[in-house]
């Protein structure tokens, strides 16, 4: 049982409501702890309650026996609590407190407060708060060189953004695994390799930058993880070894910038256009050759896409083609994408995920594979975006779309009015 807890609070003085005034302040970091004023007799003292914060670490003592009106816990699970005094009449709000410890602090409280013994536990006289026990935890950190990196210490356990940088790390060290509230995470120049499913743990991740690593592989299941699909909003691979984008990346359902420039990147998922919150776009110094057709539904603010390999289209084209029935794979298949079945290697042939994976989306928003026919046009990138630059030193400002029609049906209308389709 601990007898000292860290905790944010606020104390409210029940007096000041009556006379107007408006109760209450901002909360601050504070530490509690039950004990023996330091002369009294260990045997006959008397309990206090000594609130110590960066204000008043000598800390302000409150007589415990016979003196705490009402404990209110509704929400001890959340680490709040509040504890009514009678003699100041004060309430103090406790918040932020770890759950466990508080529950025990209370516990202790309570029996205190009824004069029960509860000398089996060794308290320690009252002493001022070392500044640990009342700082702020520290929520950034920042390592830029190895000879910094925290190999026998701990990271804070409370970090919200972690920076890493020029360490040579090659593994996601697992010790990063456990930072519960890390919101940005920034391993940028470094040497990684491989992206771990363990970034599951990581609920609150938000933005993730891996810029100038060695990454070759995106694996598909990362983009389903929960906590990646609904809280991600940035994610920077520049500077990888990265060709492929996994179509599973389309289901970040918050992603608002991607940075995934100097990659050897061929293509964009067939699905990019799901990425409905997208704003910032940069995919400069790839290998791309066309845009899928649903790049067209993005709506982005600032699109980047210089130096790729946009092959040239100088008019409107389309494939003939004699319409077939599509095999029964196709059907199948087909049907998993409509429905938007979720599969994966643990219950489909690699070889079929590969293939699910490879749809192409047609205009009607139906999916297709090989039964399809294709038709390409090249248009000016400000379809895509109020803010783009050329893609080449030459100025160019066009890039060729790609559109696949899935059936005979879709392949008249097409033919009726290409422009149609062209926004
Ligand atoms: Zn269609």
């Amino acid at each position: 049982m601990r007898m000292r807890i860290k905790c944010e609070m606020d104390i409210i003085n029940r007096l000041l409501p009556s006379m107007n005034v408006k109760k209450g302040g901002r909360s601050c970091h504070t530490q509690l702890s039950i004990g023996k004023k330091p002369q009294s007799d260990s045997k006959e003292g008397t309990l206090f309650l000594m609130v110590c914060t960066a204000q008043d670490k000598n800390g302000t003592k409150f007589q415990i026996k016979d003196n705490v009106e009402q404990i209110f816990a509704k929400f001890i699970n959340e680490g709040k609590a509040t504890i009514r005094f009678k003699d100041p009449e004060q309430d103090l709000c406790l918040c932020k407190a770890d759950p466990l410890q508080l529950k025990n602090f209370l516990t202790l409280l309570r029996k205190a407060s009824l004069g029960q013994n509860i000398d089996k536990i060794n308290l320690s006289t009252l002493a001022p708060a070392s500044n640990k026990g009342i700082d702020k935890p520290k929520t950034k950190l920042s390592v830029t060189s190895r000879k910094d990196y925290p190999l026998t210490k701990s990271f804070p356990s409370q970090l919200e953004h972690l920076h890493i940088s020029q360490c040579r790390m090659k593994k996601i060290d697992s010790r990063i695994f456990q930072l519960k509230r890390l919101q940005h995470l920034d391993l940028r120049e470094n040497v990684v390799e491989e992206l771990p499913l363990t970034f599951s743990q990581l609920v609150n991740l938000r933005e993730l930058i891996l810029n100038s690593n060695r990454i070759q592989k995106l694996p598909s299941s990362l983009f389903l993880l929960p906590n990646w699909k609904q809280m991600l909003s940035l994610l920077d691979l520049s500077n990888n070894n990265i060709t492929l984008l996994p179509v599973q990346l389309c289901e970040l359902d918050n992603l608002v910038t991607l940075r995934v420039d100097h990659n050897k990147l061929e293509t964009f998922p067939p699905t990019v256009g799901r990425l409905k919150k997208l704003k910032y776009l940069s995919a400069s110094h790839n290998r791309i050759e066309v845009l899928p057709y649903s790049f067209m539904q993005l709506q982005l603010e600032h699109l980047d896409l210089f130096d790729n390999l946009f092959i040239d289209v100088t008019k409107s084209d389309l494939e003939e083609k004699e319409w077939q029935a599509p095999s029964l794979v196709e059907c199948c298949a087909r049907m998993i994408r409509k429905n938007r079945l979720p599969y994966s290697e643990d219950d489909l042939h690699a070889h079929l995920c590969r293939y699910l994976d490879s749809a192409r989306v047609c205009w009607c928003g139906g999916f297709c594979f090989e039964g399809c026919v294709r038709a390409l046009t090249s248009l000016s990138l400000q379809t895509f975006s109020p803010t783009v630059s050329a893609v080449d030193l030459q100025g160019r400002m066009t890039v060729p779309v790609l559109l696949f029609l899935c059936s005979p049906q879709c392949q008249r209308k097409y033919k009726r009015n290409p422009h149609a389709y062209w926004r």
